[in-house]
């Protein structure tokens, strides 16, 4: 129980994305920048981490960079409150910590601190419930901060320039995942590869997309960015593309990618929600027997619910690893109440109280309780009559 309240609460806090790939020019800054304000004109609020000392996600989203106080590096190096650090961008919902090219001797100046790599977890962790995305620009490295930016993240993105060897330098990348997942933060996962600069003139971006669609399959993004050099254009100006050119292919684009974004996650929270109906009427199926059948052996009923608890488990993985439509198939909660409704049908009929109330019920109701606040079934005491009350009241 109280892990499933545990995961719950995880699901309702804000998500930690980070986008990141060792190999530059491939698209994580104008992704960062422009996912972000899509994010946020579909009312999320957002904050975006600029985690590269080159800064141009800062810049990209107007930040003068010569004229930051408070960046990230303070608050990475000497411990500096990263609410202070925050700084608003033109567009409403969307805040940014900045960068400063001093980051680039950070990675240094961490070296002699403890935990090391848990560093910018520590930063983000309170700011999680005040935003719905968390979205980390890393910088073309693989270095202590895209480390520490992968132990804090919840998931990653992973831009892929639609070129000749886009794969390439993925596997080491995919290889530092993996290290992180086994010793830092094991519930990193992949939340996509997005196929950059596509160019659908040309039949080898294409190509491209079946090479990455053909080993990572779902992994990939239904989405892809064209190459639009409204993109650029609008960096070049401090703004978001949906600021400088709404109706452009870049910013359609990246609506797009909100959209996929955001359905995807809600998904994954309506699997949970169904989740918790379905445990309900696990939990209240095993509530009747135990009331229907005087069962008090607290040891039987836990071992009920540590099955029920498993039963879920292996559900919610399995929904996690297939795709939507399924996972909402197999959470119908219309079809786990009904299974509830028939088992207690069942249980109730096999109780000799209950047959005697479906009998005797007006008589006992007005002759033998006639003080209760809420109708009492059967001549038992009243214990067992407080059992009852339960038991109807999960029928009403
Ligand atoms: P990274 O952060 O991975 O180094 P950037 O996002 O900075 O990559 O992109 C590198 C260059 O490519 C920038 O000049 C940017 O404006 C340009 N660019 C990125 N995406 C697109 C696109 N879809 N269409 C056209 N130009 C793009
Ligand atoms: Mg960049």
């Amino acid at each position: 129980m109280f892990s499933f309240a545990l995961e719950l609460i995880r699901y309702s806090m804000g998500k930690i994305i980070a986008l990141a790939n060792q190999k530059g020019g491939v698209g994580k800054t104008t992704t960062t920048i422009n996912l972000a304000a899509s994010l946020a004109a579909l009312e999320k609020k957002v904050l975006v981490v600029d985690a590269d000392p080159q800064a141009n996600a800062s810049s990209g989203l107007g930040v003068d960079i010569r004229n930051v106080e408070l960046s990230i590096y303070e608050c990475l190096v000497n411990g500096e409150d990263a609410s202070g650090a925050i700084t608003q961008t033109e567009v409403e919902g969307l805040d940014i910590i900045p960068s400063h090219i001093d980051l680039v001797g950070a990675e240094i100046e961490m070296l002699n601190l403890e935990n090391r790599e848990r560093i910018l977890k520590q930063i983000l962790t309170p700011l999680k419930e005040k935003y719905d995305f968390i979205l980390i620009d890393c910088s073309p490295s693989l270095g202590l901060i895209t480390v520490n930016a992968l132990t804090a993240a919840d998931s990653v993105i992973i831009p892929v320039q639609c070129e000749y060897f886009a794969l390439e330098g993925i596997s080491k990348l995919l290889n530092t995942i993996k290290i992180i997942k086994s010793k830092l933060n094991p519930a990193l996962e992949i939340e996509g590869f997005l196929l950059t600069m596509y160019d659908s003139r040309l039949r080898l971006a294409n190509q491209i997309y079946e090479e990455v669609k053909r080993p990572f399959r779902d992994l990939v993004f239904t989405t892809v960015i064209q190459r639009n050099v409204k993109l650029s254009e609008a960096s070049s100006y401090g703004k978001p593309v949906l600021l400088y050119d709404a109706d452009s292919k870049g910013s359609i684009n990246h609506m797009q990618l909100a959209q996929e974004i955001v359905e995807k996650n809600s998904s994954l929270t309506l699997a949970y929600s169904h989740r918790l109906s379905y445990k309900c009427s696990i939990l209240k199926m095993i509530h009747v027997a135990r009331i229907v059948t005087g069962a008090t052996n607290k040891a039987a009923s836990r071992y009920l619910e540590s099955m029920a608890e498993k039963c879920i488990s292996n559900r919610i993985y399995n929904a996690r690893n297939a795709d939507t439509s399924t996972a909402s198939a197999s959470y119908n909660p219309r079809r786990n109440t009904l299974i509830a409704f028939c088992v207690s049908i069942l249980l109730f009929i096999f109780s000799f109280d209950i047959v005697v109330f479906s009998l005797l019920f007006p008589v006992m109701y007005t002759r033998f309780y006639p003080h209760y606040p809420i109708i009492p079934f059967a001549p038992l005491p009243p214990p067992r009559a407080f059992g009852h009350i339960n038991l109807f009241l999960l029928f009403i």
